[in-house]
């Protein structure tokens, strides 16, 4: 598929989105985990699109939401999945907690007591049963950017796991709660497997524990948060796969019910490049500056994480490779797409592409500086389909009022 031509039919900024990959990513995990009873539940929040749920869903996944507002989302691309879906996040209000019981999802992650008490609250009200997990939060230090790691006590994340069994015991006298699964999320950009494995050696223990309780749980979730590597994206991603779930699967030895998983990053992120093109190569003194028409309101990771995305021309000039800065036009010195990068010549009107931008790219994407959000493309076997519409300035303006 030539970018050139998908730049000049659809405009820049321009996210592109190969569904081969993302389907050929889902197999990975449904193949490395054949040998149990298991559910992938996609991160919805990573890439929300609704093509992009559809096209999983149509392939069993499930889905790990973290607000009402993407359980609408699944509700939307395919609402037949509605029954696979799990509900993490630390705040949930009781209008979402009521619509999720209405549409039967599978299970709620639950992060607090309170929100426990708020549920079978609710639940009672709506008299539907609600399915809960208790996130617990295993106190597992994972080697990320410190505003994804959210596995140790310090995080606001989950239920101290010296609490969870209390907590089930006295859940088991509420007949609108049903203790259907434990899980566990501890971070995203993971790059070893033994974070995980120590995570779910910790959850399969109080599961053991829970047993001698008289409580059988179905599910455990071991979350998402398995990572890529943004600098060489010809990394051997089936091994990675194999290994993260050998880590799992052996502390989980003994348990017989359902594994969930909920990746995000790892299916979608480098099944996404943002193609963008130069506006203008302008020197200060001895910086060069190439200032792309996509900015931080378009990819917020590099100024959000310090984050590395590979950039490459679409159409590789002959000539010296230069070091520049790759910048977008928004009035914030920290909107960058790289520093002191080498790149080959570019001249103003050159497409430049963005690699590994499908995870967090598009799902972060502002209007800052009024600037209206990019359109994305979903690239399905030789033809490319628009799946989400450039913004228009009515769409911007129609909320508000003089
Ligand atoms: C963000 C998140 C995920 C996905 O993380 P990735 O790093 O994209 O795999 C999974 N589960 C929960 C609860 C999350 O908050």
């Amino acid at each position: 598929m030539s970018l050139e031509s998908l730049a000049v039919r659809f405009g820049t900024p321009l996210y592109v989105d190969s569904a081969d990959h993302i389907l050929e990513r889902l197999g990975l995990f449904q193949r490395a985990l054949s040998g149990r009873e298991h559910l992938i539940c996609y991160a919805v929040k990573a890439n929300p699109a609704l093509a992009i749920l559809k096209l999983l869903a149509e392939r069993g996944a499930g889905f790990d939401i973290v607000s009402g507002g993407e359980l609408e989302r699944v509700l939307a691309a395919a609402p037949e999945a509605v029954d696979r879906v799990v509900f993490s996040g630390v705040g949930k209000t009781a209008e979402e907690i009521d619509r999720a019981l209405a549409a039967g999802i599978l299970e709620f992650n639950v992060e607090s007591e309170a929100e426990l008490e708020l549920l079978a609250t609710r639940a009672k009200k709506l008299k539907r049963r609600a399915r809960f997990a208790l996130r617990v939060n295993p106190d597992v230090f994972a080697e990320t950017h410190p505003y994804i790691s959210t596995g140790l006590h310090e995080h606001k994340f989950g239920i101290d796991i010296r609490q969870a069994r209390r907590i089930y015991r006295e859940a088991g006298g509420n007949r609108w709660l049903e203790a259907h699964g434990i899980s566990v999320h501890i971070g995203s950009q993971i790059r070893a497997a033994d974070p995980f494995g120590a995570a779910a050696a910790r959850v399969s223990q109080l599961v053991a524990q829970l047993r001698q309780d008289g409580i059988a749980l179905q599910s455990i979730d071991v979350g998402g948060g398995l990572g890529i590597d943004y600098h060489d994206g010809r990394f051997d991603a089936a091994s990675i796969v194999r290994e993260y779930v050998g880590a799992i699967e052996s502390a989980l030895a003994g348990f017989e019910g359902r594994l969930l998983l909920e990746p995000g990053r790892f299916l979608v992120a480098q099944a996404g490049a943002l193609v963008t093109r130069v506006l203008n190569v302008k020197r200060n003194g001895r910086k060069t500056f190439v200032i792309t028409d996509a900015a931080m309101n378009d990819l917020i990771r590099p100024a959000l994480y310090q984050a590395y995305h590979e950039i490459v021309p679409v159409r590789p000039r002959a000539g010296k490779s230069r070091v520049v800065d790759v910048v977008g036009p928004v009035c914030e010195t920290g909107d960058f797409f790289a520093r002191d990068r080498r790149l080959a010549p570019v001249r103003p009107g050159d497409l430049l592409v963005l690699l590994d931008a499908g995870a967090y790219g598009m799902a972060q994407a502002s209007n800052y500086n009024s600037r209206p959000r990019a359109a994305e493309v979903l690239v399905v076997g030789a033809k490319a389909r628009l799946i989400r519409r450039r913004e228009t300035m009515e769409d911007l303006l129609a909320t508000e009022r003089v």
